[in-house]
């Protein structure tokens, strides 16, 4: 039955995309948003991932954070 490989093809994209949209954190866009920032610590939000960070180094964070902390609402 063809239907039954078809099926099998679309749940494994589906798996995959959703696994490497969790794991590939090169593809996170930090965004830097200076009305938020708080003294000496730049706020960046991923424009990906949607995770939030503050950092005091120059440029966006190196990792995305979202895994680390849960997602806000
Ligand atoms: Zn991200």
């Amino acid at each position: 039955m063809p239907l039954i490989l078809i099926t099998f093809i679309i749940v494994f994209l589906i798996v995959a995309y959703v696994t490497r949209r969790g794991t590939d954190t090169r593809a996170c866009r930090w965004r830097k948003n200076a009305s938020r920032d708080k003294g000496n610590l730049q706020y960046y939000r991923c424009a990906a991932c949607g995770a939030e960070e503050y950092t005091d180094a120059k440029g966006p964070p190196q990792d995305c954070k979202s895994k680390v902390t849960s997602r806000p609402l």
